[in-house]
């Protein structure tokens, strides 16, 4: 059963309408998948059960090959009573784990759903073991459970309980900025060389490849986020007194302009410069969307609740690819950090957050759209209803940011509209 709830009312913001419901959404472990091959001297040590490590594993599988930087300690059924061996057991996990992996400089407690996980206290866990552990291992607990995250969410709870951790030390510089949200690296160089070009420094990625690199803002510090989802990670970092900039994402090639904009109006950088910095990688990322244009121009699109990636994407296929966004729901809106894809994105009929999944099918059902872009569960039931789909999770681990991958991501959409077209002939 969905309640409907309006949300925003203001007569210039677009009106987001708020729909409870069930929901089929990946859980915050699965973005383990993005952070461990990022964080490269980090182990994720889930406290979880054999669901928890199932999923894992399936969505991980491609670490079979290699040395996993993640693994899952099996809790079985214990009542309040049986809870002192398992901090015992815990402890016992991680000594192990750390006699055979010295090159492991920060262990996650990634905290799960299942009754015995909620009932141990993982944070308590990480204090005792970071004093037994200090100097050699940095400990950090946070929750990935399906109860309080989604996917993407994941990531969040991650980094918050990084900045959080690193409060209050005085050992390193704050950065001039700081960038959140995991990039791949080749982005990431990107980013770090128009930044150096417009004269913006010294700016520091969060994550850091290495848990040694997490930057620390202060009252000096700006942020710009790299991804949509980080909402506790942003209050975390203005908790440190930095300023968070109002930008779009940088996505596309006008999200990614404006992105680079609001950082360098911030720092005072000269129109001239800007433009000159920016002209060559502009022109070329307009150059590659157009030529995937011609494929979406006109194509009916609807997003279901899944990354919080939602917005972002709608406002780039409708403003630089021509689509007809016909339905947005993500699973959750913060109005603060969308100001800015709100504005450019402009008046919208049909914006919801959170969703109900029968609701949501249903409606994606009456519109028939060309595209829909939604979790991996529910990908399969539309392609067998004859409604073609594309895994927003792929969306999550591609390099879409930035000039020079504006035309791939509009390619990752035109992509399944060319595969189908070929099917119809
Ligand atoms: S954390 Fe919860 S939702 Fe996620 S895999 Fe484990 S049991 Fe399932």
């Amino acid at each position: 059963m969905s309640e409907a709830v309006l949300a925003s009312d203001s007569p210039s913001n677009p009106v987001v309408t708020v729909e409870r419901g069930q929901r089929a959404v990946f859980c915050g472990l699965t973005s383990i998948v993005w952070l461990h091959r990022k964080i490269q001297d980090a182990f994720f040590l889930v406290v979880g059960s054999r669901t928890c490590a199932h999923l894992l594993q399936s969505a991980a599988g491609v670490m079979i090959f290699a040395e996993p930087r993640f693994a899952t300690a099996i809790l079985q059924d214990r009542d309040l009573a049986g809870m002192a061996d398992c901090h015992e057991e815990l402890d016992r996990v991680v000594e192990e784990l750390l006699s055979r992996r010295p090159e492991i400089k920060t262990l996650f407690l990634v905290g799960s759903c299942p009754s015995e996980v909620i009932k141990l206290d993982l944070n308590n866990a990480a204090g005792r073991l970071q004093s037994r552990y200090d100097g050699r291992v940095r400990m950090v607990a946070y929750s990935g459970s399906g109860i309080e995250t989604t996917f993407t969410q994941g990531e969040d709870k991650c980094l918050a309980e990084i900045v959080a951790a690193n409060s209050g030390r005085t050992d390193h510089e704050n950065p001039a900025l700081i960038i959140a949200g995991t990039l791949s690296d080749i982005v990431e160089d990107q980013f770090q060389r128009i930044f150096d070009e417009l004269g913006i420094g010294p700016i520091a990625f969060l994550p850091a490849r290495s848990g040694d690199a997490m930057p620390i803002a202060g009252p000096s510090t700006r942020v710009l986020l790299a991804q949509p989802y980080l909402t506790e990670t942003a209050q975390a970092l203005k908790g440190q007194g930095a300023k968070l900039l109002n930008a779009p994402f940088p996505l596309g090639a006008e999200g990614t302009l404006l992105w680079f904009k609001a950082a360098a109006d911030e720092f005072g950088v000269a129109e001239a410069l800007f433009n000159d910095v920016t002209s060559a990688p502009l022109a070329r990322a307009k150059q590659a969307v157009g030529y995937q244009r011609e494929k979406l121009r006109g194509k009916r699109i609807a997003f279901l609740p899944d990354s919080q990636l939602e917005l972002p994407l709608a406002r780039f296929l409708a403003r630089e690819c021509d689509m007809n966004v016909e339905s947005i729901t993500t699973p959750f809106h913060d109005p603060q950090i969308m100001a800015s894809e709100l504005e450019l994105f402009g008046d919208h009929p049909d914006m919801i957050e959170g969703g109900d999944l029968e609701t949501r099918l249903d409606h994606v059902r009456q519109l028939r759209p060309d595209l829909t872009v939604c979790g991996m569960g529910i990908a399969n039931p539309l392609e067998a209803e004859g409604l073609r789909s594309k895994w927003s999770i792929e969306l999550i681990f591609s390099p879409i940011q930035g000039f020079d991958q504006a035309g791939d991501l509009a390619g990752l959409f035109s992509r399944p509209l060319s595969r189908a077209a070929k099917l119809e002939v």
